[in-house]
């Protein structure tokens, strides 16, 4: 299962009732935060997610506000006992950035690795997810991230009975292995079933809206992507800035296919990203306007569940 929140959903600026852009995603009791502008800290400590198992940040681009808030997460997360190493991933260059913020922040007890990603790379998370990155259409280079959480083929154990196989193998055969059981070999297909999709998520901020990402991000559970401007605010030339009007944004979710649409980093031009809501829905149904405290949990069983109330 795959809980997320969202901390904030400001652009450029920190304002008072809108906390820059952040996500935090929880699974297997591990923490993942995704952007980590100024104040972050402060929207973690208000939702009591904790910050000792914060294990991995991974960062779409180098702007202020999406890594300003780092060397004070990092104090903080040293004050709540963390040892362990801390794996940021950002894009080419974020190694210089984060040695440039740790001279604020220089004594910690824990190490902290960064990753530089390029297009289409994959990594692993310590809980079992799945990340990979996909270039995104802004002025810097900034990456999309797409995570997944495979689920394991259904296994009948009534088959694996008849089969006379042991009960220390079965797990053997979950993870694709086949097994010898006196002189023949039970290959997995003979008591897993087929493949079953898994969990995933795409956090897509900052850019334009265009195929590539589209296709990146296709099929998702829940996109949770930048509609910086105003449903048909032209006017401030989104493509100039390398941004989306939520218009944009909804139009490339729909045409992705994705489940959930969770709309964020809103430019201050917006006075209330709440009264888009309506409009947005129009172009794509399943579309919420996003707010600090708007979560939800992906598991198997259930698909997609609102955690801060119904809706
Ligand atoms: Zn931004
Ligand atoms: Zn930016």
């Amino acid at each position: 299962m795959i809980d997320l929140l969202l901390l904030g959903t400001g652009a450029m600026v920190p304002l008072p009732d809108r906390p820059l852009s952040s996500l935090i995603v929880r699974s297997g009791g591990s923490l993942a935060l995704f952007d980590c502008g100024e104040g972050t800290q402060v929207q973690m400590r208000k939702f009591h997610w904790g910050f000792r198992r914060l294990d991995v940040i991974c960062l779409t681009h180098l702007h202020a506000d999406h890594v300003a808030g780092l060397p004070g997460l990092f104090h903080t997360v040293a004050n709540a006992g963390r040892t362990e190493p801390m794996i940021i991933y950002g894009p080419s260059g974020a190694a210089a950035v984060v040695a440039g913020l740790r001279v604020i922040a220089a004594q910690l007890p824990y190490e902290i690795v960064v990753s530089e990603l390029s297009d289409g790379d994959r990594f692993d998370f310590p809980n079992g997810l799945r990340g990979q990155v996909r270039e995104a259409d802004h002025h810097v280079t900034c990456l999309v991230y797409r995570i997944e959480l495979d689920r394991a083929p259904a296994f009948d154990p009534r088959k694996a009975e008849a089969l006379g196989i042991p009960r220390p193998q079965w797990s053997r055969l979950q993870r694709g292995e086949a097994v010898a059981v006196g002189d023949d070999m039970v290959r997995p297909v003979a008591v897993v079933g087929p493949p079953r999709k898994g969990l995933s998520f795409a956090f897509l901020t900052d850019s334009r809206a265009n195929e590539s990402l589209r296709e990146f991000v296709n099929g998702v559970d829940l996109l949770v992507s930048e509609g910086t401007y105003a449903l048909d605010d032209y006017e401030a030339d989104p493509a100039r800035h390398g941004h989306m009007t939520i218009r944009q944004a909804c139009a490339q979710a729909r045409a992705a296919g994705v489940d959930r649409l969770w709309l964020t980093h809103f430019s201050g031009r917006i006075d209330d990203p709440h009264r888009h809501q309506d409009d947005a829905r129009t172009i794509f149904a399943a579309t919420d306007i996003g707010e600090p405290g708007l979560s939800a949990r992906l598991s198997f069983t259930n698909g997609y569940e609102r955690l801060d109330r119904s809706g």
